[in-house]
């Protein structure tokens, strides 16, 4: 292609709100033949809600949502401002819900937050973060996060001075595009390949609603960009697409990085592609737009 198409190329790109960051990047995107794409912000609207609290121990909902939120409070993760949202409805000041002082405040990546609060230890998180911390997880308690898990919820576990003390589902609902994206990509011999940090059972769930090819959970940032790698080394041509800062690596590490432009602004660095309207179908709008401008019967 001239430079000519490949300036038409971007400028039709820009005028659809998809933001190609240089020509490589636009010609690299034809040959893509493997998406890899993260679930939370990505595959989801990434606007988590919690919609289902069951408490274990006797406390009511005001005194165990205080202890929950002041210390997810300190936590930019999607998840804390859901659960942190949600707490407020237990206040009598919903506008200034005034939460007590958080002492210790630790985020533990992957797993969850602790913190004391009114002189008590709190954990929020997963279940790693309790069996690190040896919190024991009843059996009963172990049903409930495997049902929210099959309805593609995740689970989230509470504990207070090491006993676990409630367990809350949050709901992160697709995003209507998803599952069209996927199955276009599907007709154009793409496959695709959701990576996240959730646990397996939500992401499985989810996976069987947006009908995707393959799933790796419980994965950390690196083992995201090992995975980009891995699909590399096997000779795909690779694209990502993120939203977070969690997905910084492997966006660098593809081919093609695509950052949903509702994400962070480090994803949105690290992607040679951002998709402005966060749709998922403009993965394939890129695709297109690369296959027209290179091709050479034009
Ligand atoms: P993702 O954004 O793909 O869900 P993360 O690595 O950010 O991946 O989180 C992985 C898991 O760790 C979450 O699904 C959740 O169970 C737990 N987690 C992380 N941060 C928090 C938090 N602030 N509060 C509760 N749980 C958390
Ligand atoms: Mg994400």
């Amino acid at each position: 292609a001239t430079p000519t198409a490949v300036m038409v190329g971007t400028g039709v790109g820009a005028s659809q709100g998809v933001l190609i960051k240089g020509g490589e990047a636009l010609e690299r995107a034809r040959k893509v033949n493997c998406i890899v794409f993260d679930k939370t912000g990505t595959l989801t609207m990434g606007n988590p809600v919690v919609v289902k609290t069951k408490l274990l121990k006797n406390m009511t909902l005001g005194d165990f949502y205080e202890l929950v939120a002041a210390t997810e409070g300190n936590s930019e993760h999607p998840i804390a401002k859901a659960i942190v949202n949600h707490a407020k409805k237990f206040r009598e000041d919903e506008e200034n819900p005034a939460w007590p002082q958080a002492h210790d405040f630790l985020s533990i990546t992957g797993s969850g937050v602790k913190a004391t609060v009114k002189g008590r230890e709190i954990m929020v998180g997963n279940k790693n973060l309790m069996s690190q911390h040896g919190v024991y997880i009843p059996k009963d308690a172990g049903e409930v996060l495997a049902e929210a898990e099959d309805m593609a919820q995740t689970g989230i576990l509470v504990s207070v001075d090491r006993e676990l003390t409630g367990i809350l589902a949050v709901s992160d609902p697709l995003k209507p595009s998803a599952r069209a994206a996927i199955s276009i990509l599907k007709s154009m011999n793409i496959v695709s390949i959701m990576v996240t940090g959730d646990n397996w059972g939500t992401a499985n769930a989810i996976a069987r609603e947006v009908d995707i090819d393959s799933v790796m959970a419980e994965a950390k940032p690196k083992q995201k960009a090992e995975k980009v790698k891995e699909l590399q080394a096997l000779g795909h041509v690779v694209a990502m697409v993120g939203d977070g800062i969690n997905d910084a690596p492997a966006l660098v590490a593809a081919d093609v990085g695509m950052a949903i432009g509702a994400g962070t602004d480090i994803a949105i660095e690290a992607a040679d592609i951002v998709l402005m309207k966060s749709n998922l179908e403009d993965v394939i709008t890129a695709i297109d737009l690369s296959r027209k401008t290179f091709s050479r019967i034009r």
